[in-house]
C-alpha cells in the first residue's frame, strides 16, 4: 500500500507516512487506492475479538510491516488499557438505535482508540525511516487529544511530546488531566488563543524550514500525532468495521445491510474513518455528521460553501468547537477524484480567504453521503436528560449533540435505518454540563463534588483515571502568546 499526498503527487509507504505526520508542502497523507476487505473476511472477524479484528484492518494499510510488528502493536495499546475487554462497545438503546462507546480507555475519551495505538505505530516506523532520531510530537489540542497523546507517549523512548492547548478552551478536568501528567518526555502549554489558533500554529512550525533544519543538526524530526498523522486515522477505520461485526453478530442488520453513523463532529477525523471503513466494504448508508454551535460543516454540506468567516462559539461540547476541519481536506480529495491541483487551489482559497466553494457535481455527490445538522446547548442539556430519562442511558455533551441530530434526521426523513450513534467521552468528563442537565441544582460545586454527585444521583460509576486525578501534583503551569510557541519548543528541546 502506498500513499500520496492531498496536494501533490507522492509515492510513501506506511512507515514513512507516519513519521513525517504531513507533507511538506501541506497536504495530507492518503492511500494512493483503498483496500478492500477480502472476501469472507468479515463472516470470520465477527467471531473475533477487537485486538484480531484491528490486526485484520490495519495489515492491509501497513503492507511494509510484518505481521508480527502489527501484533505487537495492537498488544501495546489495546491488551489492558480499556476498562472493558471490548474497547469500543456497542450498547442498544431501542431495535434501531445502538451506541458505540469509544471511551473506555485511559483518558475516558475516544481519541485513546487511536492515541494508544500510535505511538507504538510510530516507534516501528521510525526504527524503519530514521533509526536513532528522536521523534518530535507537536500537539494542538482542543482538550481531548492532548491528554490521549501525553498518556499514550509518555516515557516511550526515542520521543518527545509538546501540548498546546487554549487556555480558556478546555473543561477544568480536561486541564488538571494535563497538567499532571507526568512523563521525563512530556511539556504542555496553555496558548493565549484559541484552539485554531494553537493548530495553526503548530502547523506553521511544522512547515517551517528554519525549525526543520535546527532539529535534523539536533539528531530530531517533527511528527504529529494530531489526526492529520494517518497513524490516527487507520486506527479508528477499526472501530467502524468492529461495528459492523457486533451489528451482525447481534442480528441487528444482515450480511451487506446498510446502517447510518452520526458522528459528533469537530476535526473531521472520526467521520472520515467511517467514509474510509464503506471504500473498504463496510455497508454504510448515510454519514450524519453532527456538530455544535460552531456549525460551519452544516453549512457545508448544505451548501457546498465552506466560510470560517464567522463568530466562534466556546460551547457545552468543547471538543467541536473547531472553525478550520483539517480532516475534511482527505474528503475533497476523493470527492475530487484525487486532483491535487483543485485541492491545492481550494486550500490556498482558504488559507487566504478564509473561504471555498466546491463545484456542483462535487456537491452532490457529497450530499449523496453525508448529512449535516447541528444543535445549541440548550438543545445538547435537554437531550442528555430525555436520553437519561427515556432510556436510562447517561451520556456526555457530545453525544449528546450527536444524538439530537440523529432525532432531527429521523424526523425530516423518516428514513428507519439500522444507525450507530458514535459517543465520544463519558459523561465524567463533562460533569459539570451532565449534572446540570438531569439535576438543576446551583452548579457551584468543584469539578470532583460534581462527578461524586453525578455518581450519587445515577447510581453510576467514576472512571478510575478521573476518580485518581484530586491527588495528583500540577507540574505544568506555563502559558504563552501564540506567537511565542517555536520559543517554547526551543527552549524545552534545548536547541537554538
Ligand atoms: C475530538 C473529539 C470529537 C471530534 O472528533 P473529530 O475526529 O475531531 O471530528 C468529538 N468528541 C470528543 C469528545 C472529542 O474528544
Amino acid at each position: 500500500m502506498k500513499f500520496t499526498s492531498t496536494r501533490s503527487v507522492k509515492e510513501l509507504d506506511a512507515a514513512q507516512t507516519i513519521t513525517q505526520g504531513i507533507s511538506e508542502e501541506g497536504g495530507l497523507f492518503v492511500p494512493v487506492s483503498f483496500p478492500k476487505l477480502p472476501d469472507g473476511i468479515i463472516s470470520k472477524m465477527v467471531d473475533m475479538d477487537y485486538k484480531q479484528r484491528a490486526f485484520e484492518v490495519l495489515k492491509l494499510y501497513l503492507t511494509d510491516f510484518t505481521d508480527d510488528e502489527i501484533k505487537k502493536c495492537v498488544e501495546g495499546a489495546y491488551e489492558g488499557k480499556f476498562d472493558n475487554n471490548n474497547p469500543a462497545p456497542l450498547t442498544a438503546l431501542n431495535s434501531k438505535a445502538s451506541v458505540l462507546e469509544l471511551w473506555h480507555g485511559p483518558t475516558c475519551a475516544f481519541k485513546d482508540m487511536a492515541l494508544q495505538l500510535l505511538p507504538h505505530l510510530l516507534t516501528v516506523s521510525a526504527d524503519k525511516v530514521s533509526q536513532g532520531k528522536t521523534m518530535v510530537i507537536l500537539v494542538a489540542t482542543s482538550g481531548d487529544t492532548g491528554k490521549a497523546a501525553l498518556d499514550g507517549f509518555s516515557d516511550v523512548d526515542n520521543t518527545k511530546i509538546l501540548v498546546f492547548y487554549p487556555v480558556d478552551g478546555v473543561s477544568p478536568m480536561q486541564k488538571l488531566q494535563m497538567t499532571t501528567q507526568t512523563g521525563s518526555n512530556v511539556a504542555v502549554c496553555a496558548i493565549k488563543g484559541n484552539f485554531d489558533d494553537a493548530q495553526t500554529g503548530v502547523k506553521k512550525i511544522f512547515t517551517n524550514d528554519e525549525m526543520r533544519a535546527l532539529l535534523e543538526k539536533n539528531n530530531m524530526e517533527f511528527s504529529s500525532a494530531n489526526s492529520i498523522n494517518f497513524g490516527r486515522l487507520v486506527p479508528q477505520i477499526v472501530y467502524y468495521v468492529s461495528a459492523y461485526c457486533d451489528l451482525l453478530k447481534a442480528g441487528r442488520v444482515k450480511v451487506g445491510e446498510k446502517f447510518n453513523v452520526v458522528v459528533p463532529t469537530g476535526n473531521f477525523g472520526n467521520i472520515l474513518a467511517a467514509y474510509y471503513a464503506k471504500q473498504m466494504g463496510i455497508p454504510i448508508g448515510k454519514f450524519i455528521c453532527a456538530s455544535n454551535r460552531n456549525n460551519i460543516l452544516t453549512d457545508f454540506i448544505n451548501t457546498g460553501v465552506y466560510d470560517r468567516n464567522r463568530d466562534f462559539y466556546t460551547t457545552s461540547s468543547p471538543s467541536m468547537d473547531i472553525l478550520i476541519s483539517s480532516n475534511l481536506e482527505r474528503l475533497l480529495f476523493d470527492i475530487y477524484d484525487h486532483d491535487e491541483n483543485k485541492i491545492s487551489e481550494l486550500m490556498k482559497e482558504l488559507a487566504e480567504k478564509g473561504r471555498y466553494e466546491i463545484d456542483t457535481n462535487e456537491l452532490l455527490k457529497l450530499k449523496s453521503e453525508f448529512v449535516g445538522g447541528y444543535c445549541d446547548d440548550e438543545q445538547t442539556a435537554d437531550t442528555i436528560k430525555r436520553v437519561y430519562n427515556m432510556y436510562n442511558y447517561l451520556c456526555d455533551t457530545h453525544t449528546a449533540v450527536a444524538l439530537r441530530v440523529y432525532e432531527d434526521y429521523i424526523e425530516n426523513s423518516k428514513d428507519d435505518t439500522q444507525t450507530v450513534i458514535v459517543s465520544t467521552a463519558s459523561p465524567y468528563k463533562f460533569a459539570k454540563s451532565v449534572l446540570s442537565a438531569i439535576d438543576s441544582t446551583d452548579g457551584t460545586d468543584s469539578e470532583f463534588d460534581m462527578v461524586e454527585k453525578l455518581s450519587e444521583i445515577t447510581g453510576t460509576v467514576v472512571p478510575a483515571p478521573l476518580a485518581d486525578l484530586k491527588s495528583r501534583e500540577i507540574l505544568h503551569k506555563s502559558c504563552c502568546e501564540k506567537q511565542q510557541m517555536a520559543d517554547f519548543i526551543k527552549s524545552t528541546l534545548g536547541i537554538n
